[in-house]
């Protein structure tokens, strides 16, 4: 049997590395994997290493708890969208900033800022997570 596509990814993530699936048909990349493109939706697909690197777009912090409590360990936390350089939106956990307005308004201010990477193990899952470069 076939190692699941999520398995996989996050398996990938442990090793810091960012595994999506480019599209054999319309040569987009889908982030986080799955099982079709997201373009086109064929199933035509293979693995993709993308680089990580990327623009933090928007950052922000919620005002509510965590939505899962496995995050409560490292709440509060700022959340942010990032474009990667391959073009895909993702949104992650920002590490390393503070969420005081001050802070958050400054990276508005700046405009898109370079990010990288930096897994985090949560609970015991691999989570996907940026942080300024
Ligand atoms: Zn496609």
């Amino acid at each position: 049997m076939a190692e699941s596509i999520v398995k996989q990814y996050y398996d990938a993530l442990g090793k810091e590395k960012l595994l999506g699936k480019k599209c054999n048909k319309c040569s987009a990349i889908t982030f986080p994997p799955t099982t079709a493109c997201l373009e086109c939706g064929s199933p035509d697909q293979d693995w993709y290493e993308l680089s990580g690197k990327g623009q933090l777009l928007f950052i922000s912090h919620g005002m509510a708890p965590p939505p899962n409590p496995r995050f409560a360990e490292i709440a509060p936390y700022a959340y942010g969208h990032i474009q990667l350089e391959e073009g895909v939106f993702v949104q992650a956990i920002i590490t390393g900033v503070s969420i005081d307005p001050d802070t958050l308004r400054g990276y508005y201010e700046r405009g898109p800022v370079a990010v990288s990477p930096d897994i985090l193990e949560v609970a015991g899952l691999n989570v996907l997570a940026f942080k300024v470069a």
